[in-house]
């Protein structure tokens, strides 16, 4: 049953691939069908199985020898992992459904946010679409929801005003998870989005990855922060209680 789940985390993260580079160029991700970006040849179904097929070429184009990015496999085997911690966490439910689909979207936010510098609105609409799912299937949560949603709205909207740290993408994708997380879960992930932002661009500028000057994309901070709710959240929060009550 795992080894189904990380094979199917494969597959789909085969597809965020395809997702990742179109999505931002405005091509359909479903035609053409996938060729080589080099020399344009078809891929065949074993050109795409993803990470074996990158081991097995390393790396290059069976047709033109042009190589390809570390990506691909690095986003395939990623979204597996997620996929199957996932599984582990929350075992056959409707929220180990709900958080598959919505890793692979985080995974496909952040790579184009860095590679892009924005959130495309089509992926913080399929965010809200789960939101609304969630929401709908447990309705008795539907003020923790909105309250949620609200809270992160005004204050991230007003962070934007006073600062120029957040694009309009971000909020978008914050007030999405809102609804799906509710307030417990969006004030968590506003925190450590900050928190993981200030680590992460610490050492990017420390290395000199990045200089003071450069704009960082926030978008992959707060997909991170969502993630580490998604896993870790209850623990995180129940020791963060533990501090102030004993
Ligand atoms: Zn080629």
């Amino acid at each position: 049953m795992l080894a189904m789940v990380f094979v199917y985390g494969l597959v789909v993260g085969s597809f965020l691939n395809v997702c990742i580079f179109r999505i931002p160029e405005g091509i359909s991700v479903v035609s053409p069908p996938s060729a080589c970006s080099n020399c344009g040849h078809r891929l065949h179904f074993r050109d795409m199985i993803p990470v074996v097929n990158y081991i097995a070429t390393k790396g290059r184009c069976r047709y033109c020898n042009a190589s390809y990015s570390v990506q691909y496999p690095v986003i395939e085997f990623l979204n597996a992992v997620l996929y199957l911690m996932i599984a582990l966490n929350y075992g056959w439910s409707f929220y180990a459904v709900v958080y598959c689909i919505l890793v692979s979207f985080l995974l496909t936010v952040s790579l184009i946010d860095i590679k892009y510098m924005i959130i495309p609105d089509v992926l913080n609409v399929a965010i809200a679409v789960i939101g609304i799912a969630v929401i709908l299937h447990d309705s008795i949560f539907i003020w923790d929801k909105l309250i949620g949603i609200a809270v992160v709205f005004v204050f991230f909207s007003l962070l934007a005003f006073l600062t120029s740290a957040m694009g309009g993408g971000d909020i978008k994708l914050m007030t999405a998870l809102g609804m799906i997380f509710g307030v417990k879960g969006i004030i968590f992930i506003t925190v450590f989005s900050f928190i993981i932002g200030a680590l992460v661009s610490a050492v990017l500028i420390a290395f000199k990855v990045k200089s003071m000057k450069d704009k960082i994309p926030f978008g992959p901070f707060i997909c991170m922060a969502a993630l580490l709710y998604i896993f870790y959240g209850t623990e995180i929060i129940e020791s963060y209680i533990r501090l102030f009550v004993y």
